[in-house]
């Protein structure tokens, strides 16, 4: 087995079988994951535990005990997650000092299911930003070119599982930030449903947008991962009270599945270069009988407003809690209660939170409140049913993720709208709630990657891993590593 390129339930088969040990999985991915880790930057904290949590499922192999689906695979977390005894920063000075009590669903999900923490990823501060430049730990560079960003905010996670530093990597998605790092990195990317998978113990951004979600290198590994973290979660009351079906097992036809085309994004905007990735794709599965046809998203030009208005304003309530007195940072220099707020807050937080909280607190002040947040919900309703009565027509639709490939490091950070602007395609998913992934589809002619974004509707997961591993199998990218 080579482990560069073994599948997820590979490794799992071989380690259950005892051809190889956790150990030496553990070992290989740890050693890799420091060579990149220079390179990259994609790692916060290693686990100082992982090697022997691998040995102690070694142990209890030995004994003959049952172990999980994901038995002895090492995983990267995006640094958003709470896991138990080991530090957790969402990318801010602001919970530098942050040891969590307790693991987030997620995380112990995997763990039970026999996956070990190697470590937590790196990503922009509390998920904001779309390049990993505004983590307090230094930005993440793409492993494909060291030049360039790898996306955001679960750069670190894309990179991590582009540079194969563990085969299964997880990221969050409020706005785009597991699949478009993830097209960036030529990795496949999932944001589930909204209610798919819970979000207890996960930093909150913006509560009605995120969703955690697997990134690796094939579709199988991210179905399977699906199927572990997925599912009702009691402690998380907006997690859906859904079955999780066995999405690894893939069905393999697409022939007279309906796909939609929304002619909204492929407009002006697109790059020549991603345009004609998608053609490609689309030939692909014309040939392997998918059917295309064209459907409207009248209000996508309204995404960007509609979701960064949201999104500031759930932030800027989800953010008044760092207030230097229960956890994280607090300012030594304060002689009143609310110097001890300022000044933890001013000192703990980075240029684009404390932007962002403004532009929130801002639209949900009570003389704006009505023009500015109560609008956005309304024009949210209307993007949803746009999608809606797309899918009346069509099972599910292919788009591109991004405009482009992934941009230089330092190209967009100092302008703010440039940065949003990126969101464009993949922020109106997370407004309707909807399941999407990045497919790795091809690489640009400087050699960067290129994902191609599949839309389905509500718990239809199982569709986008349907047509993706066509996409998979025909474009023949996935088995590619950065050198
Ligand atoms: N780039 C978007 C933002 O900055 C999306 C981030 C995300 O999905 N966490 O808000």
């Amino acid at each position: 087995m080579n482990l560069e390129t073994a599948k997820i339930s590979e490794i799992v088969n071989s380690v259950q079988s005892n051809k190889i040990s956790a150990a030496e999985v553990m070992q290989f991915f740890l050693q890799r994951a420091r060579q990149w880790q220079d390179k990259t930057n994609a790692i916060i904290t290693f686990n100082p535990e992982a090697e022997a949590q691998a040995a102690k499922l070694d142990a209890a192999i030995a004994k003959g005990e049952q172990v999980g689906p994901l038995a002895g695979i090492p995983v990267v977390v995006k640094d958003l997650l709470c896991t138990k005894n080991l530090k957790t920063t969402a990318g801010s000075k602001i919970l530098d000092n942050f040891v969590p009590p307790y693991s987030s669903t997620v995380v112990e999900r995997l763990e039970n299911a026999g996956a070990i923490v190697l470590g937590k990823a790196n990503l922009d501060e509390f998920a904001m930003g779309s390049s990993n430049e505004t983590s307090y730990y230094g930005n993440v560079k793409n492993p494909w070119s060291l030049e360039h960003v790898p996306g955001g905010s679960s750069g670190g996670s894309a990179a991590a599982a582009a540079a194969r530093m563990a085969p299964l990597a997880i990221g969050t998605d409020t706005g785009g930030s597991i699949r478009q790092p993830a097209s960036f990195c030529n990795v496949v990317g999932l944001k589930p449903t909204y209610g798919r998978v819970s979000r207890y113990g996960i930093v909150a951004y913006a509560s009605s947008l995120d969703q955690a979600g697997p990134m690796a290198n094939y579709i199988e590994d991210v179905a399977l991962a699906l199927e572990v973290i997925g599912g009702k979660d009691p402690r998380d009351m907006t997690s859906a009270n859904q079955a999780v079906p066995q999405f690894s097992n893939i069905q393999k036809e697409v022939k007279g599945l309906k796909i939609g085309l929304p002619k909204e994004y492929f407009g002006e905007a697109l790059s020549s270069e991603v345009r004609s990735i998608c053609e490609e794709s689309i030939a692909k599965l014309k040939s392997a009988g998918a059917e295309f046809v064209d459907v409207e998203i009248p209000h996508l030009d309204y995404t960007i407003a509609t979701y960064y208005i949201i999104a500031t304003s759930e932030a800027s309530s989800n953010l008044a809690r760092y207030d230097g007195v229960r956890y994280g940072h607090r300012s030594e220099d304060a002689k009143t209660l609310e110097d001890l707020y300022c000044n933890t807050r001013a000192e703990g937080f980075g240029e684009e939170v404390k932007r962002r909280i403004m532009l929130g607190t801002y639209s949900l002040s009570s003389g704006y409140y009505d023009a500015y947040y109560l609008k956005a919900c309304k024009v949210r309703r209307l993007l949803q049913n746009d999608f809606l009565k797309a899918f009346e027509k069509v099972d599910l639709l292919l788009s591109p993720v991004t405009t482009s490939a992934a941009f230089k490091v330092g190209e967009r950070i100092s302008d703010p709208l440039e940065m949003y602007l990126n969101d464009i395609y993949t922020t109106s998913t997370n407004l309707a709630g909807l399941p999407g992934m990045s497919v790795p589809a091809g690489f640009s002619s400087a050699g960067l990657p290129i994902g191609v974004q599949l839309t389905a509707p509500h718990f239809a997961e199982d569709r986008l891993f349907q047509v993706g591993k066509v996409i998979q199998d025909m474009q023949n990218v996935a088995d590619r590593r950065p050198q």
